[in-house]
C-alpha cells in the first residue's frame, strides 16, 4: 500500500471527514506517491477554529519563547532533509539537487524569523502637549491563512508561515492539492517542534473549496496567497468584504536585457539556468530575452548550444539538470505558446517537443526551447509560459529594450547584463519590476523584499517587510496629570 498523508487540525492528525482520498502520481514516472484526503469547507472551518482559540496565548507568548520553537523545527527539517526532498522530486519533479536547496532554505526562513521576531519594537512618539504621552506598538494581525502553489511548494509556505508564527498569529496553511506531501512534512517539523495544538494547522484539499473557505470565513484576518494572478484577483475581491490584510505574490513574465557590452558567457549561463530551471516553472524565471543587435548572433549560438547540453531525466538521477513538467496542462500550455509563435513567424532553434526515449514516455518531459524571430504579437512574449521556453528578440537601443521589458502586464522581475555601472542604474531604474537582478539571474534574498509591480502582486515577503504583513499598528495615547 503507498503512503497516506493526513491534515493537521488542533494538534491532531486527520483524514478527510468524507473519507475521500486522491492519489498523487509521480510527474517524471506516473507512478502512484502518495494518497492525501480531499479536504472541504468544514475541515477548513475546523482549522480556523482552532486558530482562533489558539491564538490569544500564542500572541502573549514572549518572543523568545516563539523563536526556540521555530529554530527547532528548522532543526528537525534539515535532519530530515533527504528523505524530505525525495518526496518534493517525487511529487513535484524537479532535480533532487535542487529540491535539497528548498528544504534547506525553507529551514533557513525559520531560523531568519525566529530571529527578526524578537525585534517587533514599539516606538515612543512626540506630541503636541506636555501631558500627553503617543506609544505605537505592533501586534499580530489574527489568523492567518497561507495558501501555496506547486512549483516550490515548500518554500513558498515557508515564506509564510515563519513570519506570521513569529510575529504571533496563528496559521492554517493550505499547500497546492497536486503537490502537498513535502509541504506536510514541514508542517509535521514544526507539530514536532512543540508548537501549541491550533497555532500551526494543515488542511488538504481543493482551493475552489478549502482555500476559498479560508478566503471568505470571517475568521482568518490576513491572506497570503501565491500563485496565478487570476486566483489572486479573486482572492483580493472576497477578502475586501470584510477589509482582510491580503498579500498576493502572482504571475510573472520577467525579461532579460543583454547589453552589447555584457559578458556574453555570463549571461548566456545564467539565462539558460534561469529560463529552464524548474522547467521553467518558476515566477521569476526568464521569459523573454532582449538582445543587443550587436552580439545577438554570438549570444543565440551560445545559447543553444548550452541548452542542448542540458541532462533531462527522471528527477531521482543526481546528474539530471532538468526534470520533467509538473502535469499535461502545462506542457499542454507551453507546446500551444510555441505553436503560437511558430505561426506568427517565430524560429525553433532547438527543443519545441518532446525528448524521444523509452525513459521519457511515461513522464511530462519536454524539451527545453529556444525560439528567435519573435515579437510582441505572440502570446509567448506577453503570457505567462511557466514552461522551458527562451524567446530571443534584437534591440537597437537602450530604450528601446526598456520599452519592450515594461509592455507587460507583469511586474515581478527582470534583468539586466551590462559591464557599465551607468548603463546598469539607467536601465535597473527604469524597470517596472519588484526585483531587478544586474549580472545575476535571482532577486531572491533573504533579508530582501520579494514581490511584484502591476499585476505580479501585492505587498513583500521575505525581511523585515514579510514580517510587517502580519503585524497591525496599534497607538497608545495616554494622558498625564501632575502627581500630587
Ligand atoms: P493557483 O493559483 O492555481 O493555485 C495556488 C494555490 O491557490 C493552490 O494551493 C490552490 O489550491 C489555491 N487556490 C486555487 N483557487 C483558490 C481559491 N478560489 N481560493 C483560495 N485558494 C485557491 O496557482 P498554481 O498553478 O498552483 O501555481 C502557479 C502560479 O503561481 C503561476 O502563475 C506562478 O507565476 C505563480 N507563482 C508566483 C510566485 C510569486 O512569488 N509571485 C511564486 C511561485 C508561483
Amino acid at each position: 500500500m503507498i503512503r497516506r498523508i493526513q491534515m493537521l487540525i488542533n494538534g491532531a492528525w486527520l483524514d478527510a471527514l468524507s473519507e475521500d482520498w486522491t492519489v498523487i502520481h509521480n510527474p517524471a514516472t506516473g507512478d502512484p506517491v502518495a494518497e492525501v484526503p480531499v479536504g472541504g469547507r468544514e475541515e477548513a472551518r475546523m482549522a480556523l477554529e482552532a486558530a482562533r482559540r489558539a491564538f490569544p496565548d500564542w500572541a502573549s507568548a514572549p518572543a523568545e519563547e516563539r523563536a526556540n520553537l521555530l529554530h527547532r523545527a528548522a532543526d528537525f527539517m534539515r535532519g530530515r532533509l533527504e528523505e524530505i526532498s525525495r518526496w518534493l522530486t517525487l511529487e513535484q519533479g524537479k532535480p533532487i539537487r535542487d529540491a535539497r536547496k528548498e528544504i534547506a532554505l525553507a529551514a533557513q526562513v525559520f531560523d531568519y524569523y525566529a530571529e527578526e521576531g524578537k525585534r517587533i519594537f514599539g516606538e515612543w512618539i512626540p506630541t503636541g502637549s506636555p501631558h500627553i504621552r503617543s506609544l505605537v506598538i505592533r501586534q499580530p494581525v489574527g489568523v492567518a491563512a497561507v495558501i501555496a502553489p506547486w512549483n516550490y511548494p515548500v518554500e513558498l509556505l515557508a515564506w509564510k508561515i515563519a513570519p506570521a508564527l513569529a510575529a504571533g498569529c496563528t496559521v492554517v496553511a493550505k499547500p497546492a492539492s497536486a503537490a502537498p506531501i513535502a509541504a506536510t512534512e514541514m508542517i509535521r517539523a514544526l507539530h514536532d517542534a512543540g508548537l501549541p495544538p491550533g497555532t500551526i494547522n494543515l488542511v488538504l484539499g481543493p482551493g475552489r473549496t478549502v482555500g476559498a473557505e479560508l478566503v471568505e470565513n470571517p475568521i482568518s484576518r490576513k491572506i497570503a496567497f501565491t500563485g496565478e494572478t487570476e486566483t489572486g484577483r479573486w482572492i483580493m475581491e472576497k477578502a475586501a468584504r470584510s477589509i482582510k490584510r491580503v498579500s498576493l505574490e502572482l504571475g510573472g513574465q520577467s525579461p532579460m536585457i543583454v547589453c552589447r557590452d555584457a559578458d556574453l558567457e555570463k549571461a548566456v549561463a545564467a539565462g539558460v539556468r534561469r529560463a529552464f530551471s524548474n522547467m521553467g516553472q518558476i515566477c521569476i524565471s526568464v521569459n523573454r530575452i532582449y538582445v543587443a543587435q550587436e552580439i545577438a548572433d554570438a549570444f543565440i549560438a551560445r545559447f543553444v548550444e548550452r541548452t542542448r547540453s542540458l541532462r533531462i531525466g527522471n528527477g531521482l538521477d543526481p546528474e539530471v539538470e532538468l526534470g520533467p513538467m509538473f502535469n499535461e496542462e502545462v506542457r499542454r500550455k507551453t507546446r500551444e505558446h510555441i505553436a503560437d509563435a511558430v505561426a506568427k513567424g517565430a524560429w525553433v532553434l532547438c527543443g519545441g517537443c518532446e525528448p524521444e526515449g523509452e525513459e521519457f514516455q511515461r513522464g511530462y518531459f519536454f524539451l527545453p526551447t529556444v525560439l528567435a524571430e519573435v515579437d510582441h504579437s505572440m502570446r509567448v512574449m506577453c503570457e505567462e509560459t511557466f514552461g522551458p521556453v527562451a524567446p530571443i528578440m534584437r534591440f537597437r537601443t537602450l530604450d528601446e529594450a526598456i520599452a519592450l521589458a515594461n509592455d507587460s502586464p507583469y511586474g515581478l522581475a527582470a534583468y539586466v547584463f551590462t559591464r557599465d555601472l551607468h548603463t546598469a542604474f539607467y536601465i535597473a531604474e527604469r524597470l517596472e519590476a519588484g526585483g531587478v537582478g544586474v549580472n545575476i539571474n535571482d532577486v531572491t534574498e533573504l533579508q530582501a523584499p520579494f514581490g511584484g509591480w502591476k499585476e505580479s502582486g501585492l505587498g513583500r515577503e521575505l525581511g523585515r517587510w514579510g514580517l510587517e504583513s502580519y503585524l497591525e499598528l496599534k497607538h497608545i495615547r495616554i494622558a498625564l496629570d501632575t502627581p500630587g
